[in-house]
């Protein structure tokens, strides 16, 4: 799991490593305030998706193995 406001130190992180390029493989569900905002976070580059965009990720991951 990963905090909101870590999601945006992430972020900047990426940011400053130049924004590589990323396939968001590793996708975290969001938390705020010890809940779940329902929205997943990649980090390695710390943007957000949504449960369906999150869902269709994975699913594109798995098949491409
Ligand atoms: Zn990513």
């Amino acid at each position: 799991m990963v905090q909101a406001e870590d999601a945006s130190g992430i972020r900047q992180q990426w940011i400053d490593a130049g924004g590589p390029a990323c396939d968001h493989a590793n996708l975290s569900p969001e938390f705020y305030l010890g809940s779940r905002t329902g929205d997943y976070v990649c980090m390695g580059c710390g943007e957000e998706f949504s449960r369906r965009e999150a869902q269709a990720l994975r699913q594109a991951g798995e098949s491409a193995e």
